[in-house]
């Protein structure tokens, strides 16, 4: 299965970020014996454990709901943050990264489900915060896109509708904010149940799990 993710991917030029959330580690080092640099965890304590035993060219995605008080724990290694839903959340990842001498990538999590449960700024608030000063003074982190989940439903129009609005709020963000930053140019949607949907409507980074490592 994930030889043919692989080849699917390369065609349409998305890059895949393989959730390894609950997995063990020898199923990660299989699939990092087929090419996969690039996981994705949601916990905290998961993703420092698995990075110190695992090999170190692998670039570490945090994707989950993210505490102010954890950040400082994966600060060191993370390659990608997806999940930056508010001002605190990005204060604190620019606090723990000067202090490793970093600057971290990051994206923000914007809600387009329709579901209570889904964290993620809207579009006002994001616009809000990247006109304060106060984002203008964070010299330790990088946003470089956006990132959101479609809602769990076997409805394709619903969830091709919301990967519409995730692009089109990532380029309104472009426009407005990023002309001139070639780096902000990533769209992180889609997951085992909708990246083809995904890729479609622009997706530049899909997470999939189950797919890959088979139901959790
Ligand atoms: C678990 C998870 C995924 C992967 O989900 P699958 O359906 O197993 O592919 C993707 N994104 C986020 C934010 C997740 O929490």
């Amino acid at each position: 299965m994930l030889a043919r993710i692989l080849e699917e991917l390369k065609v349409s030029k998305t890059q895949l970020i393989a959730v390894s959330k609950t997995k063990p580690e020898d199923q990660i080092l299989a699939a990092y014996h087929q090419g996969v640099r690039n996981f994705g965890e949601n916990r905290v304590q998961e993703v420092v454990n698995k990075q110190a035993a695992l090999p170190q060219d692998i670039q570490w995605h945090f994707i989950g709901h993210l505490q102010s008080k954890k950040v400082k724990s994966i600060a060191p290694f993370i390659a990608l943050i997806h999940s930056i839903d508010s001002a605190k959340i990005l204060v604190e990842v620019n606090k723990q990264a000067a202090r490793q001498e970093r600057i971290i990538d990051v994206l923000f999590q914007f809600k387009i489900a329709e579901e209570e449960s889904k964290y993620g700024f809207d579009l006002a608030t994001a616009t809000q915060l990247l006109q304060s000063s106060q984002y203008s003074d964070l010299k330790h982190v990088r946003v470089v896109g956006v990132m959101g989940m479609a809602t769990f439903t076997s409805d394709q129009d619903q969830v091709r509708t919301e990967f519409k609005t995730l692009h089109r709020i990532f380029r309104e963000l472009k426009t407005r904010f990023f002309a001139e930053a070639d780096h902000f140019k990533e769209v992180s949607m889609g997951m085992s149940g909708d990246y083809q949907i995904a890729i479609e409507e622009g997706s530049t980074m899909v997470r999939i799990g189950s797919l890959i490592f088979g139901h959790r």
